[in-house]
């Protein structure tokens, strides 16, 4: 007797291979749903679906429209959320890898750092400054914007400090860098030595926009960041902390640091 579907599809085989296949898509169907988050995204500013292409969620957990990473989405929300305006606030960015801060800021400039090149001077279109030693002004930016640069820097003690002498009163760095809650005391990765760099650990490698495509990890930052930074710079560093699968933000090392300049 023929009490429900899966009955009839016993008895009629060729109805049961339909069947059969109906389940295996909408088993698919719900591992895409389940897989993927519908939420807002500050990169793009749209309605999106977030997705994991991967096992590590702070490089692989994109947003379907724009292809943000988490840690990109963070700041661009640390802006939107705590400096409204800050479109048409002055803005420098170095070493830019997207251009997400670019599409909506009115004040927008950039840099990157080419060794063997004149400071203030422009190598293929791009201005080349090197942060530990910068030709702008004092109180030139009201904002300075760097997205995982200061693990690559040899002396962030410098150019934490140089980055507050360019900013106006009361303006502020807002920055990514990997910090690790398993090392209690940050330490350099290399020694400088007769004018070459050597060194201390195997070395590690992240990606760079500019140059061999290779940027050498110089700082491995610990649980005494902030602390650190505050007294390098001479301002205060807060650090933001967000997990919100529906604004994207999920993964390790999110943390977006807010280093202010006195404001007098
Ligand atoms: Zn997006």
């Amino acid at each position: 007797m023929i009490h429900s579907l899966s009955d009839l599809a016993r008895a009629t085989p060729v109805l049961g291979a339909s069947l059969k296949r109906a389940d295996e898509d909408r088993r698919e169907l719900a591992r895409l749903l389940r897989d993927k988050k519908a939420g807002y995204c500050h990169c793009c500013r749209q309605e999106t679906l977030f997705e994991s292409i991967g096992d590590w969620d702070r490089d692989d957990y994109l947003c379907g429209l724009c292809f943000s990473i988490p840690r990109q989405r963070h700041l661009q929300m640390i802006l939107d959320t705590y400096f409204p305006g800050w479109e048409n606030a002055s803005l420098h960015e170095s070493s830019p890898s997207n251009d997400f801060l670019s599409r909506y800021s009115s004040a927008y400039s950039d840099s990157q750092f080419f060794e063997d090149a004149a400071p203030g001077t422009r190598v293929g279109g791009v201005r080349n400054e090197n942060l530990e030693k910068m030709t702008f002004d004092d109180n030139t930016f009201d904002l300075f914007i760097t997205q995982d640069v200061f693990e690559h820097v040899l002396n962030p003690q410098v150019a934490a400090k140089e980055i507050l002498r360019v900013l106006k009163p009361g303006g502020a760095h807002i920055f990514t860098t990997p910090k690790h809650r398993t090392i209690e005391m940050s330490r350099t990765r290399v020694e400088r030595v007769e004018g070459k760099i050597e060194d201390l650990f195997v070395p590690e490698f992240h990606g760079n926009p500019v140059g061999d495509g290779r940027s050498l990890v110089t700082w491995d930052y610990g649980r005494d960041f902030e602390e650190l930074f505050t007294a390098w710079s001479g301002g205060t560093t807060v650090t933001y902390v967000t997990r919100d699968r529906s604004l994207g933000l999920e993964g390790e090392f999110l943390e977006v640091f807010v280093n202010r300049k006195p404001s007098r």
